[in-house]
């Protein structure tokens, strides 16, 4: 008698219909069903976690916000609040747009403008709010872009780096957080835009402006116009944050000069104190606007802040004190080989002032301690016998005078 064929208990395929059959204790799965059920899996466990993020994202308040920003980023407390508020807001409005009632108001969408000199920490606040957040995040520098048609890349191209953050995840890459460096090199160079107009500059600016007012962008996924045929993916930047950061060389003077106008001009008997060590802490729209960013640009990014440039006492925080500093990294590869290091106090001054001394500022602090520690891991993991290392002033002198570092011209 012919055995009857095993079926599959979901489908009803028969064995001989399908490549793989899976025998359970009362019945069987064959290998369309796995697929289906796996994706189904996959839909159900996405919409869950889009749920959660959102809860999340409510219990995050601004105070928590800025407590997570502590634990990564030293100083800079300024910054850190305009920035926690603005996310926090940017993602009430994310929650809200999916809750809307027709009635309500519309929140407008808060792009934020970070001023502050190379290596103060813009980058660094952009990233570890993204990490907090576990949105897509994508780092993109203005000066390769250019106006459509011209060499260099699209601002479109900005949104390809942020779809391949999001693995192509086209709704997580539509609530993700985008920072566009070097925001200041696509100033016009003049302030008066009668005159000769620069296409590298505003012309960027007219094309970013797109992206940042929300609007739906046909993005290359594969980026560039190398690919003419790549078929195109829609992405809409309306709840996409777009930090912006830019050190703006010299507009230290136009904060100066508009504070002094308002001196003359409102207050003629008693004249304002400024702190002229750090005039950024002053800085306004008008400034921004002054240095050559368009005013619909400006318009853009309503949320404006400033850092602080790093002082010794942040240099020497910036080394020991962040939840993954310099110091706790080094510590914990030679914990790896069970060596416990230890650095003598004077050690991580010597370090800040050698920073400081070639002003290398805090991306410096980095490749001295490598410098110093270079020797010591190449060698360590092979001495079997040993169990401590403790790093001393003049061991660190010795190591740094011996590289290259140490031959930089002071400038
Ligand atoms: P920016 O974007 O302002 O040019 P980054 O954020 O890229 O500067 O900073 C460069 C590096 O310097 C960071 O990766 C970080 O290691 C360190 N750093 C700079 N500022 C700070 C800070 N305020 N706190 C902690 N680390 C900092």
């Amino acid at each position: 008698m012919e055995k009857t064929q095993v079926k599959c208990s979901f489908c009803g395929r028969p064995k001989s219909e399908v490549d793989v059959m899976i025998a359970g204790v009362t019945g069987h799965i064959c290998n369309h069903c796995v697929t289906q059920a796996q994706n189904i899996v996959k839909e159900e466990v996405s919409g869950k976690s889009n749920k959660e993020i959102s809860s999340q994202l409510q219990l995050l308040k601004p105070i928590e916000i800025k407590a997570h920003l502590d634990e990564y980023v030293i100083g800079q407390d300024d910054a850190k609040k305009v920035l926690s508020v603005a996310v926090y807001n940017h993602y009430k409005r994310l929650t809200y747009a999916i809750s809307k009632k027709n009635d309500d108001v519309e929140i407008d969408k808060s792009n934020i403008l970070l001023v502050g000199e190379t290596g103060t920490g813009k980058t660094l606040l952009a990233k570890t709010i993204a990490r907090l957040l576990n949105v897509p995040f994508c780092i993109a520098d203005a000066t390769i872009l250019t106006e459509a048609g011209y060499v260099g890349e699209d601002v479109e191209s900005i949104l390809t780096r942020l779809l391949q953050a999001a693995d192509y995840n086209v709704e997580a890459a539509q609530r993700g957080i985008v920072f566009i460096d070097e925001i200041d090199k696509i100033a016009r160079k003049s302030d008066n835009p009668s005159i000769t107009r620069d296409v590298s500059g505003e012309g960027v600016q007219q094309a970013l402006l797109k992206l940042l007012e929300g609007s739906a962008v046909n993005v290359p996924p594969q980026g560039g116009r190398k690919h003419p045929e790549q078929k195109m993916i829609t992405v809409e930047t309306k709840n996409i944050l777009f930090i912006c950061g830019g050190a703006f060389d010299g507009i230290k003077r136009k904060i100066a000069n508009r504070l002094q106008t308002q001196v003359i001009g409102y207050k003629s008997t008693e004249r304002e104190e400024y702190d002229e060590e750090n005039l950024l802490q002053y800085i306004s729209p008008q400034d921004v606007k002054a240095f050559g960013l368009i005013p619909e640009l400006i318009g853009r990014l309503p949320v404006l802040s400033y850092l602080n440039p790093l002082d010794k006492a942040t240099l020497r925080r910036i080394l020991t004190e962040p939840k993954n500093s310099i110091i706790k990294q080094y510590v914990q590869l030679f914990e790896m080989d069970n060596i416990k290091l230890t650095f003598d106090k004077e050690v991580l001054d010597f370090i800040v002032d050698k920073a400081i001394e070639y002003k290398l500022g805090a991306r410096g602090l980095r490749s001295i301690c490598e410098a110093i520690m270079l020797d010591a891991m190449f060698e360590f993991p092979s001495v079997k016998s040993a169990k401590e290392l403790r790093i001393s002033l003049e061991y660190a002198q010795k190591k740094f005078d011996k590289t290259k570092l140490s031959s930089l011209k002071v400038a």
